[in-house]
């Protein structure tokens, strides 16, 4: 399993399946504990967050908690299993967290042909106690604060994340890195397409030095500025 990377000091984006195909990430305490965000897929995100941890000198009941991003198999599949592995309390945003509780994926955008034909086949989760939530704007009692942006559409409760104090983006799925290349979350996935486009906008509108996706690399060169470039030439005005 490939190492985790630091993004910041106390930061580090831990890879689950390849070298950065499914990313979970966490971020330190003062006192050494750590805020998981993502489970991975229900498996592989298990495993490779337990070696994440292990690789990063750290014991399961260091996990102080566990933040997940939106109710999809491979964000939120592995999170039972990590619940188990480290008794982490589960936390995410007022509208994942029905679903997450009835092992539910949202509705795929009926709009869509791949949508409708996926939708009857759409994966379960392991279902997860989900302890607490959160909401739009909220600054999370992590790592100095991460502030929650919620950029439905990919999910009604799909949310990216700001560690404002190192100045590191977390996309979720507003935006994929996947293959190194830039691109909105694929369609067929998504609970309202247009408003997964319209949501990522924000993406462009905060501060980061570095941006880091659930599903491809890192970029840490000019950041903020890939992403706008990437908005501007997508947006339909
Ligand atoms: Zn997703």
């Amino acid at each position: 399993m490939p190492k985790p990377v630091e993004l910041a000091p106390g930061i580090w984006r831990i890879p689950t399946l390849g070298a950065n195909l499914v990313n979970v990430f966490a971020f330190e305490e003062p006192d050494g504990r750590l805020t998981l965000l993502d489970a991975g897929y229900k498996g592989s995100g298990a495993r490779g967050t337990m070696a994440g941890l292990a690789a990063l000198g750290k014991r399961p009941d260091q996990v102080r908690q566990l933040l997940l991003s939106h109710a999809h198999a491979d964000h939120a599949g592995g999170a039972a299993r990590v619940v188990r592995d480290t008794g982490a309390p589960v936390a995410a945003h007022e509208a994942s967290a029905d679903d997450l509780r009835r092992g539910r994926t949202p509705d795929l955008d009926r709009r869509s042909l791949m949508g409708r034909l996926l939708n009857p086949v759409r994966p379960k989760l392991e279902p997860v106690e989900v302890r607490s939530t959160f909401t739009e704007g909220e600054l999370l009692d992590v790592a100095g604060g991460l502030r929650v942006l919620h950029t439905p559409g990919h999910t009604p409760g799909h949310c990216s994340f700001l560690h404002e104090g190192s100045g590191v983006l977390v996309t979720g799925d507003a935006l994929f890195n996947f293959l190194d290349r830039m691109s909105y979350s694929f369609a067929m996935f998504c609970t309202d397409i247009p408003l997964s486009r319209q949501t990522a906008e924000r993406l462009g509108e905060v501060d980061y030095e570095v941006v880091a996706f659930m599903h491809g690399p890192e970029i840490r060169t000019g950041a903020r500025e890939r992403v706008r470039e990437f908005l501007r030439k997508h947006t339909k005005r």
